[in-house]
């Protein structure tokens, strides 16, 4: 029997530190976890990771691979995806986001929206993944919730709507007004925020004396906020016009039940795919899933190849066989699996919105479609602007062999972008990042996994511009640019600096210079 209980499948996306692994042993806390996929990384000898399966990422002690984590609550199953967290980001975070249906974007209340938030908000608006807006760290001082809301408003254009509104200062918690019910949400504190729900509701006439004050201050701000219309419209949520907003402390527990009931009460579920043709695939209709993520080298041992696909439609099942809209060739699913990370452990049956790992997928692409019955492709997984460059090249040039073959692998599992040129030819091309580490882990499996060590040196460009072959031709030579070729075809001119590639946008009006999406 297939398993028919509702999904809802998410990502949170924050900027390091905001709170992110704290909010996920949380939620983890509250919900029945199904399979852990390494979602959590440990980190000061909290509960260890499962998904440190690199070496560098057992020496930095953070995830650098996508995982997910399944759990049940309220008798829907919840699929928390991870965006890897770190200060440098690779465009594996922003994939994962192809893989989600809404995100939860974590605010640290001291700090406002930061650098790296503001970057995945901009892929979740341009995919039009509905956001909902967690403010964390409520239990320590920080901004004013009312100048919060406005920050919102002004970097990210999102009309917040909070769902519940903080009784008390930052730093000075004592629960939330529950905009929908005008309940008090008491917090009542405990040692080391060890209890599931320190929550207590009450009515309003039922306040103690000692937070009559700031609940008084609260209901205010809330007449505030509803005077000017800052109300929860669903519609407007979906379309990605609004925010809904709440306030939590994920270390003390507070609001993370809140959180998983607005994500079950709000948050989309699964919904009908659109084809490149045109063509839709409805939820219930035969199986099909997309690749976000693609993985080598987990296991020294045996050399093996994990693609990560999101179920679209029907149901999964192990053992099924189907095709690769690619190359419509068929491909055994034998040993699908649930868990990511160290501990595979293999599943059964997956519903749309699960995340599977097909293990052998030498033949997967990120952004490839597989199905059974009637064929169906999704469009590809878009690449983001890249802002590192670095030209490539064997450090053993007796060894150019298994470079190539090594350079090649990482372009089509997507861990970096490839560029190329006649000029550059085959022996140092660039690669093309959205974040630095990126490279380290093309370092890393060129040593470890293709015997070719390889030598990374700057190339002065920061910006990069798609182009075609008109404009690779009239930019050919000109100062401080250089146009190279991705993999997929795509010509991109690349630029010193922002202000070389307006100049060139404005000395040469006839040459196509479009942004890419995202990255920066
Ligand atoms: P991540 O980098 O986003 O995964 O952040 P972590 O979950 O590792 O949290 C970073 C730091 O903030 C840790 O020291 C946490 O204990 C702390 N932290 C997280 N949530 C809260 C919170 O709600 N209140 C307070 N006071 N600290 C928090």
């Amino acid at each position: 029997m297939p398993d028919s209980r509702p999904r809802r499948t998410f990502a949170v996306i924050s900027h390091p530190d905001a709170g992110k692994s704290t909010l996920t042993e949380a939620l983890a806390l509250h919900a029945r976890v199904i399979t852990e996929a390494g979602a959590v990384h440990g980190k000061g000898g909290r509960r260890a990771t499962v998904s440190d399966w690199m070496d560098m990422e057992k020496a930095r002690g953070i995830s650098i691979t996508s995982a997910a984590l399944q759990f049940v609550y309220r008798d829907h199953v919840v699929n928390l995806v991870d965006t890897p967290g770190h200060s440098d980001f690779s465009e594996d975070t922003y994939r994962v986001l192809s893989a989600v249906d809404s995100a939860v974007m974590l605010v640290d209340a001291g700090k406002g929206l930061e650098p790296q938030t503001l970057k995945l908000f901009k892929v979740c608006a341009l995919r039009g993944i509905p956001v909902i807006t967690v403010i964390n760290k409520w239990d320590r001082p920080g901004l004013a919730a009312l100048e919060l809301m406005d920050l919102i408003e002004q970097k990210i254009k999102l009309r917040p709507t909070p769902l519940t509104w903080p009784v008390g200062e930052a730093g000075d918690f004592r629960g939330v007004l529950d905009r929908r019910t005008g309940e008090f949400v008491k917090y009542t504190r405990t040692a080391g925020g060890a209890t599931r729900a320190p929550e207590k509701r009450m009515p309003a006439g039922e306040v103690d004396e000692a937070d009559r004050p700031v609940w008084q201050d609260a209901v205010e701000e809330h007449e505030l906020l509803e005077a000017d219309g800052a109300d929860h419209d669903q519609e407007l949520f979906l379309a990605g016009t609004t925010t809904p907003v709440m306030f939590a402390s994920a270390l003390q527990n507070f609001g993370v039940a809140q959180l998983l009931d607005l994500l079950l009460d709000l948050a989309p579920a699964p919904h009908a795919t659109p084809g490149v043709d045109g063509s839709v695939r409805e939820v219930e209709d035969e199986f099909s899933a997309f690749v976000f993520k693609v993985q080598s080298g987990m296991n020294a041992a045996h050399r093996d190849r994990l693609a990560y696909a999101r179920v679209v439609s029907g149901t999964f099942e192990r053992g099924m066989v189907v095709t690769h809209a690619t190359t419509g060739k068929p491909f055994a699913t034998k040993y699908a699996q649930a868990v990511f990370g160290r501990e595979l452990s293999s599943i059964e049956e997956a519903s749309p919105g699960d995340i599977i790992g097909l293990v052998n997928a030498q033949a997967l692409r990120v952004g490839d479609t597989v199905y059974v019955g009637e064929p169906i492709e999704f469009p590809p997984v878009p690449s983001f602007a890249p802002e590192h460059f670095m030209a490539a090249s064997a450090a053993d040039v007796g060894r150019f062999k298994q470079f190539r073959k090594g350079i090649e692998q990482l372009d089509q599992e997507g861990v970096v972008q490839v560029l190329r040129s006649d000029l550059r030819g085959d022996q140092s091309p660039v690669l093309a990042a959205v974040g630095p580490m990126q490279f380290e882990v093309v370092q890393e499996r060129m040593t470890n996994e293709f015997n070719s060590p390889i030598r990374l040196s700057r190339v002065d460009y920061s910006v990069a511009r798609r182009t075609d072959a008109e404009g690779a031709a009239a930019l050919a030579g000109g100062r401080g640019t250089e146009v190279l070729q991705r993999s997929d075809g795509t010509y991109l001119a690349l630029f010193v600096d922002q202000w070389r590639a307006s100049a060139t946008a404005r000395d040469n009006p006839d040459v196509m210079l479009e942004e890419l999406p995202a990255g920066g």
